[in-house]
């Protein structure tokens, strides 16, 4: 199961905080990116944050990563032991490390072991492979290196992409095909973002079932894809607090 804990992009979108996903699977939770407050989102989303088996930051920009001393400081407060892998390219981990030593997460006492595990910039590079989850990487085209990202359910072997921050590319494409779901940007078409038509245009040809539009701008309604419905037409805006079987 997808949740979408969060679906907006960093402007000032009155109902929707930062992108942020969370994937279900057998009980445990895979955490996509954290530029909020993740733990809320999450138990807003029935999710219990015990659960987590591992945080996955994309990139260094703040929407995607500033929300992980609060998410850090909540699970140690709640009694979280288990060491937390956190993943990610090392531009991004560079940043989580320091944001973590800003805050003194290094002397708080009983704090659990984080486990940084650095992603090659290469494509479908290997993230996760553990009881739950399957996940490769590849590099998108963004202002800051980033990566999108193949995430599989071992339970049913199903998958969804999330394309992250980028500009349209093939590696989303590539990442998406076979999935079930892409979960594509939908900021607006410039330099290392996409539109609504540019993301089912992707979608279209990745041949996925389902398009889900995240990172959205103010004033995104639905009225707002007929551009994008003549490219793909199986395309939705993602709701705050959504789910979606994958
Ligand atoms: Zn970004
Ligand atoms: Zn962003």
């Amino acid at each position: 199961m997808l949740h979408l804990l969060g679906t907006g992009a960093p402007f000032l979108v009155a109902g929707r905080t930062t992108t942020m996903l969370a994937v279900e699977s057998d009980g445990a939770v895979l955490l996509v990116d954290c530029g909020g407050d993740a733990v809320e989102r999450m138990q807003a989303s029935g999710l219990n944050p015990a659960h987590l088996t591992g945080l996955i930051v994309t990139h260094a920009h703040a929407d995607h990563l500033g929300g992980l001393p609060l998410l850090v400081e909540k699970l140690w407060l709640g009694g979280r032991t288990a060491p937390l892998p956190v993943y990610g390219i090392a531009s991004a981990l560079d940043v989580a490390r320091r944001l973590l030593d800003l805050f003194g997460a290094p002397e708080w006492k009983g704090l659990f072991e984080i486990v940084w595990t650095e992603i090659p910039e290469r494509p479908r590079a290997e993230v996760v492979d553990d009881a739950h989850f399957r996940v490769v990487a590849s590099p998108v085209v963004h202002a800051l290196p980033n990566v999108g990202l193949r995430i599989e359910t071992k339970a049913d072997g199903h998958a969804l992409a999330y394309s992250s921050d980028t500009e349209p590319c093939d590696a989303v494409v590539d990442l998406a095909r076979g999935t079930r779901l892409l979960v594509h940007e939908a900021t607006g078409e410039g330099p290392g973002h996409s539109s609504a038509a540019q993301a089912a245009a992707v979608a279209q040809q990745a041949g996925v079932p389902l398009l889900v539009l995240v990172h959205l701008p103010p004033g995104l309604s639905d009225a707002d894809l007929a551009d994008a419905r003549a490219v793909f037409p199986a395309t939705v805006l993602g709701k705050e607090g959504g789910r979606l079987r994958v």
